[in-house]
């Protein structure tokens, strides 16, 4: 079954796909602005999207990151549209040489092809009229980064978002990087988010802040809990509950687990001055 919506905000469009909608991320969105796409969407997903993109005059594709649900269709979009996407150094080096994924990921999504990309340009113009500042935000993996377009007033946070909680941690991501990422993203001025997962959210700064607290929180409660002498799983139970579907379907490599771990080794002076 094909999860397929229609995404409209004024003059952006959106193509959410997939083959289910059990969670945030098991969807995907590809938004078209102008003459730009942002992100390549999944490569079992391409016969959608290429029916999207060939809906108008796409001369630009910027890359977020590198993970498959974002690149895979990079490579296809490169060659039907003759041009090079545009990615940051370390996404242009990961897409350049290929990468492994799990299996899980692969059935959802697939693998991604190798591209060459183009590193961002000085000045990123979508359509002659607005301007994109790729910001990094390392953490969720090293390569990433949202785009400001500051005069909108819009922020695309890639996998940065996704909702208000975080409520599981993949084994590999940098829970004190994701923390340090959204503070340099909360001093800029935005007010909707471009979710890749969730789509537009408006009041977006407040819910990006609202993430950024309940992690905060966490991180705080957690610690907490270690000094009375509780285990990581007590810990987990007591906070997050049980482990869910997901966490067995991944073998664990995404689950509450590797969160609470993670919540335990960012050092406890940080929360502090954070609260
Ligand atoms: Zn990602």
């Amino acid at each position: 079954m094909a999860v397929l919506e229609r995404i409209k905000h004024q003059d952006l469009e959106g193509l959410r796909t997939g083959h289910m909608n059990l969670a945030v991320n098991t969807s995907f969105v590809v938004f078209r602005l102008g003459d730009t796409l942002i992100d390549a969407g999944p490569r079992n997903q391409w016969r959608h999207i290429r029916r999207f993109i060939d809906e108008r005059a796409v001369r630009q594709l910027l890359l977020t990151h590198f993970h498959e649900d974002h690149s895979g269709c990079a490579a296809r979009i490169a060659q039907h549209l003759q041009l090079a996407p545009r990615a940051g150094e370390k996404t242009g080096f990961i897409m350049r040489h290929g990468f492994q994924i799990q299996p899980y990921r692969k059935l959802m999504w697939r693998s991604a092809e190798k591209v060459i990309t183009r590193p961002f340009p000085d000045e990123i113009i979508i359509s002659g009229r607005d301007q994109v500042l790729p910001v990094a935000t390392p953490g969720h993996t090293p390569d990433l980064h949202c785009f400001l377009l500051p005069e909108r007033g819009w922020l695309c946070t890639a996998d940065l978002y996704l909702s208000s909680r975080l409520k599981l941690l993949a084994r590999e991501e940098d829970l004190h990087g994701i923390l340090r990422s959204m503070e340099t993203l909360l001093r800029h001025d935005f007010d909707t988010l471009l979710c890749a997962h969730r789509g537009v959210v408006t009041h977006g700064k407040q819910a990006l802040q609202t993430r950024y607290e309940n992690i905060c929180q966490l991180v705080e409660a957690t610690h907490h809990l270690q000094h009375q002498g509780c285990s990581v799983s007590e810990i987990r139970n007591r906070l997050l509950g049980r482990e869910p579907a997901m966490s067995f379907i991944t073998g664990f490599h995404f689950s509450k687990r590797n969160l609470i771990e993670a919540c335990l080794r960012i050092p406890q002076q940080r929360t502090q001055q954070a609260a």
